[in-house]
């Protein structure tokens, strides 16, 4: 239902994406991983239109933009609401409270009238752990897990047919990860299409049904996810996954502890 044939952006002389093609099913969820720097967000924001790819083209159920011919605003606006993102620094509304965040875009979309987005807004934030009392807060006076999972609840609430979701726990601290990761998971196991971008390898092993791993604006290798996390094939996979291991050990070591006073 999502597929990607031939994408190429750059950015100046600088090439972030060489090429790229990917499928992706109804229902899978798809990690995509790689070091800092090879396009992985970038890949997820031309998905989204949010920047324009140089060409290639794009597909998401009906809808299709071929980039570098010429493109009708309709198709775009037809792509851009076919997918939701979710960004990790969250960009939710700051004069709107939790609920407004989650009510408007289902208004805006046509989805349904006001009273009627109100419910549907405050199911969806139940759905995240979001009580009655949170959904009147406003976004400054949230965690971050909570303004994290306010964010998954709007990107829910244009019923898209894929979520984006680009690392949405690296900006939390670690004892908020995983409230977010649940969450997450949640929505895993009932089928919604995502494609999250993310470093958390064993969240990607155990949640993703596929996982990707992207260098230098390629995509190296990919595959069912235990296989491509617990046994790459690739040596510039091995590099990556072994860095990223010596980090989450590092990360296992417990912090000393303060003496306070
Ligand atoms: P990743 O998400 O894998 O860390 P990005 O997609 O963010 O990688 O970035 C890939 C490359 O594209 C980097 O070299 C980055 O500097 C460059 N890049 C990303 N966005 C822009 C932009 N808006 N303008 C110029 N360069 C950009
Ligand atoms: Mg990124």
């Amino acid at each position: 239902m999502i597929r990607v044939e031939n994408l190429h952006k750059s950015f100046g002389s600088n090439e972030v994406l060489k090429g790229i093609n990917l499928e992706v099913n109804r229902g899978e969820v798809v990690a995509i991983v790689g070091p800092s720097g090879s396009g992985k967000s970038t890949l997820l924001r031309c998905l989204n239109l949010l920047e324009t790819p140089d060409y290639g083209t794009i597909t998401i159920d009906e809808s299709q933009v071929t980039l570098g011919s010429k493109t009708h605003r309709k198709d775009i606006a037809s792509l851009r609401s076919k997918t939701a993102m979710v960004f990790q620094h969250y960009n939710l509304f700051r004069n709107r409270t939790a609920l407004r965040n989650v009510q408007d875009p289902i208004v805006l979309r046509g989805v349904a009238k006001k009273d009627e987005a109100r419910i549907i807004a405050q199911d969806l934030l139940r759905r995240v752990g979001i009580t009655a009392e949170t959904e009147a807060q406003y976004p400054v006076t949230l965690s971050g897990g909570q303004s994290q999972r306010v964010s998954i609840a709007r990107a829910l609430a244009i019923n898209p047919a894929a979520i984006l979701l680009d690392e949405p726990t690296s900006a939390l601290d670690p004892e908020l990860v995983g409230e977010v990761l649940s969450v997450i998971r949640q929505l895993a196991s009932e089928h919604t299409t995502m494609l999250i971008v993310t470093h958390e390898m064993s969240f990607a092993a155990d949640v993703a049904d596929r996982v990707i791993f992207m260098d230098e604006g390629q995509i190296v290798e990919q595959g069912p996810a235990y296989d491509v996390i617990h046994n790459p094939r690739m040596n510039r996979t091995k590099q990556f996954l072994g860095r990223s291991l010596e980090k989450s050990r590092l990360k296992e070591v417990p912090e000393p502890e303060r003496h306070v006073g």
